[in-house]
């Protein structure tokens, strides 16, 4: 397991005004690490993320018998994070029919037509699942903030554009999230750390490698060109909605064998606290069981 010392590190406590140049985007979070070497922390770093994998896995078939809990995790960053890495490594050892991943994309004309938490709403996870949002009504106010001519799509009725407006959104989303944790689902979210360097080597390996070429997207280079529109409405966003109930972590997401172990960690970590038991037989089940292992004897 990371020490909770780090992790103490990266999880944004409420009402907190973060920003983002206090939190290293690197591998060696603390000095111990950083005494430890890259190599050595690596080699843990990929055992503790074996060892969470193995752990999510029972910790996933607990929580589908269990039925009472569900868990969403919301991943956000900026492009290039390693956001779809992250998915592919940590989920690796989840049983595909407890587990399921939306990827949300600019919003049709239907999602545009209701109110902005409509479509994230439809995609939750039943109890018992794991969903996870690959971006989400974060959206919201991250890319819309930064673009506010997409509010115009919006169609909202003469709303003012302003600092009240961004303020209740983060509201509905505080609210939101309170109902879900209310109800059983268990909300953790990620913002995955990466810095403008080490975003513009990842597009140059795009750029460069025939293999990779694919994910180039010329729509993230002109995002980078907003990154500091981004950083502020992040720290804005982050600041505002790391709730006690559904906390946000800032993840340092230069080495992807950093940001997965550590993502890793936090989710099975997290499940392994909550009172998942398998569903107990009363009285009665017990005799129909019992019932029909004397059927089966006796064949
Ligand atoms: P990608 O994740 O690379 O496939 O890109 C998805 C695109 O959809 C990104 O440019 C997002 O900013 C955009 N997107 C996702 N959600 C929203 C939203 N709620 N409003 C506007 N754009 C969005
Ligand atoms: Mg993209």
């Amino acid at each position: 397991m990371i020490k909770e010392e780090i992790i103490d590190l990266l999880k944004v406590k409420p009402d907190k005004k973060i920003r983002l140049k206090d939190y290293h985007t690197g591998w060696d979070q603390t000095k111990e690490l950083k005494a430890f070497g890259k190599k050595a922390t690596k080699e843990r770093a990929n055992e503790i993320l074996q060892k969470s994998i193995e752990e999510l896995s029972s910790s996933q078939e607990l929580l589908y018998a269990d039925d009472r809990y569900s868990l969403l995790i919301v991943l956000q960053a900026m492009d290039a994070a390693g956001k779809d890495g992250t998915i592919k490594h940590v989920m690796s050892g989840l049983n595909p029919q407890g587990c399921q991943v939306f990827s949300f994309k600019k919003p049709s004309a239907e999602d545009l037509d209701h109110n902005f938490l409509w479509r994230y709403m439809k995609s939750l996870p039943e109890r018992g699942r794991i969903g996870i949002f690959n971006r989400s009504y974060y959206e919201d106010v991250l890319v819309v903030k930064v673009h506010p001519e997409m509010i115009e799509h919006q169609k909202l009725a003469g709303e003012k554009i302003g600092k009240a407006f961004w303020q209740s959104r983060y509201e509905d989303i505080n609210a939101f999230e309170k109902h879900l944790v209310r109800n059983g689902t268990v909300v953790l979210k990620f913002f995955l750390n990466v810095s403008k360097k080490e975003q513009k080597q990842r597009f140059m390996d795009r750029l460069e490698r025939p293999e990779k070429n694919w994910k180039f997207s010329l729509a993230d280079l002109n995002e980078r060109s907003y990154w500091d529109d981004y950083v502020v409405a992040f720290e804005k966003a982050i600041s505002a909605t790391s709730t006690e109930w559904a906390p946000w972590f800032i993840i340092p997401a230069d080495d992807k064998w950093a940001t997965r172990a550590i993502v890793a960690d936090v989710i099975s970590s997290t499940l392994q606290k909550l009172d998942l038991r398998f569903p107990e037989m009363n009285d009665e089940q017990r005799a129909m069981l019992e019932k029909a292992r004397k059927t089966l004897e006796a064949e």
